[in-house]
């Protein structure tokens, strides 16, 4: 039996508070409407997580957060701990996207750290992974991705695999308007797979839930959740106008 999909919103820093509500109950009605199997995930700015905490209360959407600090408290000043997202109610949080990585100087090595105070939390980490449009132009795509994932994952124990989900994310395709096209997704999904089930076997491997991302819409998301490697999708811009984010869900199944 295939595995439910899992489509998650990731607003950025974008909408006040006030706006963020609107949105959310929007999309909160237009789920009411689904008969869905997807599960669903929304990744608000971290001023939004207490009162989204409470609307999302009767709800199956998921509450996530855009990011977290590697350290678990003490004196770092401007930082959120995994232990402050545990205490708001948060199930899953999102390592490394691109802009931080390209805007904030974060590293595979730093993802870990941030992974690993995640799991101790039990809340399930968003890996995000994926080249730079120079490294594909030079087709070096695949050996990026690699060290992506095996400086991270071949650094946990097995037990914790099933609690990860991976985001494949071509940094080219991010905000552009350029998506990759399905196959390009799912050639990759399959690498990344192949690469966990190396060292994790081919078992934990397919447990692992790994989405694409990159410009995901309404027009495009039906070709992507029909791969057979892809579970699911990362979704930024599509994700602030509630019909978008909803014709996405509809289109995972
Ligand atoms: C993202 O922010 O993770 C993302 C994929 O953005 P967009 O859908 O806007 O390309």
């Amino acid at each position: 039996m295939n595995k439910p999909k899992l489509v998650a919103g990731n607003w950025k820093m974008n909408t006040t508070l006030s706006e963020g509500i609107a949105l959310l109950e929007s999309i909160i009605k237009g789920v009411k409407l689904l008969k869905t199997n997807t599960k669903i995930a929304i990744a608000p700015p971290f001023t939004h997580l207490s009162e989204f905490r409470k609307a999302l209360k009767n709800t199956d959407v998921c509450l996530a957060a855009q990011n977290v600090s590697d350290k678990l408290q003490g004196a770092f000043t401007g930082e959120i701990s995994a232990l402050m997202l545990k205490d708001l109610g948060v199930k899953k949080a999102i390592v490394a996207h691109s802009e931080r990585r390209q805007y904030f100087g974060e590293t595979n090595e730093s993802a870990l750290f941030k992974i690993k105070t995640l799991l101790k939390q039990d809340i399930h980490p968003i890996y995000c992974v994926g080249e730079l449009l120079e490294d594909r132009e030079r087709e070096r795509h695949f050996e990026v991705v690699e060290e992506q994932i095996t400086t991270v994952l071949y650094q946990l124990t097995e037990e914790k695999l099933p609690k990860l989900t991976i985001a494949y994310e071509p940094v080219w395709a991010i905000g552009t308007g350029k998506t990759a096209t399905p196959e390009q997704a799912n050639e990759m999904h399959e690498f990344i797979r192949a690469v966990i089930a190396k060292r994790f076997g081919e078992d934990l491997a397919g447990q692992v839930m790994i989405l694409y991302g990159g410009s995901v819409n309404s027009g495009n998301a039906s070709a992507l959740m029909a791969q057979p490697q892809i579970d699911g999708a990362l979704v930024g811009g599509a994700s602030l106008k509630a019909e978008e984010f909803i014709a996405i869900i509809k289109a995972a199944g």
